[in-house]
């Protein structure tokens, strides 16, 4: 399906606030995952566009950016946010095309993009050192200082979230952004980009350059000249970019999914959890850092919830994102033969209940129904790899400790959450779960801008979102002045 009119060219990067072709000339083709059809040729950035962008970043920061104050700064971080509001019809529609996304998801994805930037925006003045109490004769005080040039990769699944959050952090500390947004997606990169540059963004202050990863992101993560990266996707592609920013001596931010469970006690009000058990694990079609595919459930309730589950599965419809479906298809062929052999893996399980693909569904689209799978085992495969896909597992668990052992098994740590009205387990379980995020009696909080949000073990480290982000986004400089 062909795209609405876009006011940049997709096949350009954004070089120093110029849309411009590639240096090889070369373009990949964006393929819409609904249909499979293609979209756009993108930009096949290679190092010398990367090389490029950074020195763009590197005299944005020595000439008009670098000399902006924090409200200057808070104020076309706002202005962005509400350009990205004016422009949410379009994002959702691009999105939901480019990573087949159903509709309203798109739509949420792009509003909390605005958020990120209000956010943001907001805090910009709001970040500030300390003085520190010393010896007689001196004051000490800190200074909030932006790295410098910042390189930011990102993902397919949640581009614009993502880029909220991690490009909207780094412009706030007065850093520079190159941001390598997926080959697979990236059409609302290059449109927020355009929108940054049309709120005022001085040019240079964000490039974009689309590529493929083993060369416009390598290119970026090794780059002797980018003093931080902030990366989103797989664990071994992100182990290669800390081994490249290592180099290099730059610290890193990593962000790599998860294997994140719900744990469901027997005192839970079902009704307010089941919402949320499935959702958690379906949205984007189960391609979520944070989706919560392992369901952990007290063996007294545990034929209720396999119940109550399996009744929302089997009313799930399958379909073209723009038809907006509970799921669009998965992002590539490749996704969904990951997927279709984790399922095979899985075929000594028995399947509890499954979505329906819509009969009118394009044959060349990537769809894949979402499976609910009773897993007596902990330790199978399917309970302990992301699968970044549309399937859940259910566990049984007896007790707290066995509940709490069987959610710390796994070598992630990102989001978790425990149903149960008893206040004392929420308190022990909070404290002893093995996880950057837990909630009690939700999941999510809705996203929340506001909430730092980041791994432990596999699923990696540093924090993103809130104010935390802003402290990693910074570096922290001390002043000792001795006067008498
Ligand atoms: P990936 O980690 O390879 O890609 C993520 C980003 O990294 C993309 O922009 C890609 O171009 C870039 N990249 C790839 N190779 C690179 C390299 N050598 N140096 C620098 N950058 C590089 O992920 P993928 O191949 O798109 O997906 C594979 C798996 O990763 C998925 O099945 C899923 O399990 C996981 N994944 C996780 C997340 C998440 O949000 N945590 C997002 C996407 C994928």
């Amino acid at each position: 399906m062909s795209l609405p009119d876009l006011p940049f060219n997709p096949s350009h990067c954004l070089i120093n606030g110029a849309w411009r072709a590639p240096v090889s000339g070369q373009t990949v083709a964006l393929i819409d995952p609904s249909d499979g059809t293609e979209l756009a040729q993108i930009a096949r950035g290679q190092s010398a566009d990367i090389d490029a962008a950074v020195r763009a970043a590197q005299s944005a920061l020595d000439g008009e950016w670098g000399r902006k104050t924090a409200v200057e700064r808070g104020r076309i971080l706002t202005r962005i946010g509400q350009l990205v509001l004016e422009n949410v019809d379009l994002l959702a529609d691009l999105e939901a095309r480019d990573v087949g996304k159903p509709l309203t998801q798109a739509r949420a994805d792009a509003v909390a993009l605005s958020r990120y930037m209000e956010f943001y925006g907001g805090a910009a003045d709001k970040i500030h050192g300390e003085t520190i109490p010393y010896l007689d004769g001196y004051t000490v005080y800190t200074l909030r200082e932006p790295h410098g040039v910042t390189g930011h990769i990102v993902p397919w699944n949640y581009p614009m979230q993502i880029i909220g959050r991690s490009v909207g952090a780094a412009l706030t500390m007065g850093n520079a952004a190159v941001l390598k947004p997926a080959e697979e997606a990236c059409l609302t990169a290059l449109m927020f980009a355009e929108i940054a540059r049309q709120a005022g963004l001085p040019n240079g202050a964000l490039n974009v350059v689309p590529g493929l990863g083993a060369e416009a992101g390598a290119a970026l993560s090794g780059h002797k000249d980018v003093q931080h990266i902030s990366f989103t996707g797989s664990v071994a592609t992100g182990a290669l970019v800390q081994q490249a920013a290592g180099a290099n001596v730059v610290p890193v931010t990593l962000e790599l999914g998860g294997k994140s469970p719900q744990l469901v006690f027997e005192d839970a009000n079902l009704e307010e959890a089941l919402p949320f058990l499935v959702n958690a694990g379906i949205q984007n079609a189960g391609q979520t850092c944070s989706a919560s595919s392992r369901i952990l459930v007290q063996r007294s309730r545990y034929d209720e919830v396999v119940a109550a589950m399996s009744e929302r599965y089997n009313a799930l419809s399958v379909g073209p994102a723009l038809e907006d479906h509970a799921l669009g298809p998965l992002i590539s062929t490749r996704q969904k033969d990951l997927v279709t052999s984790f399922l095979e893996q899985g075929s000594d399980l028995q399947i509890a209940a499954k979505g329906q693909i819509i009969e009118t569904a394009p044959d060349a689209g990537v769809y894949v129904a979402p499976h609910l799978l009773l897993c007596p085992d902990p330790n199978h495969p399917l309970a302990q790899r992301e699968i970044f896909g549309p399937v859940q597992v259910i566990i049984p668990f007896e007790d707290e400790a066995e509940a709490l052992k069987i959610a710390n098994s796994t070598e992630y740590g990102l989001v978790a959450s425990i149903w149960t009205e008893n206040g004392a387990r929420q308190m022990r379980l909070a404290k002893a779960l093995k996880s950057g995020q837990v909630f009690i009696n939700n999941y999510g909080a809705g996203g929340g801008v506001e909430l730092p949000f980041g791994g432990v073990g596999k699923s990696g480290h540093g924090r993103e979102k809130g104010f935390e982000a802003l402290y990693g986004f910074s570096t922290l400089k001390t002043v000792a002045a001795k006067h008498g």
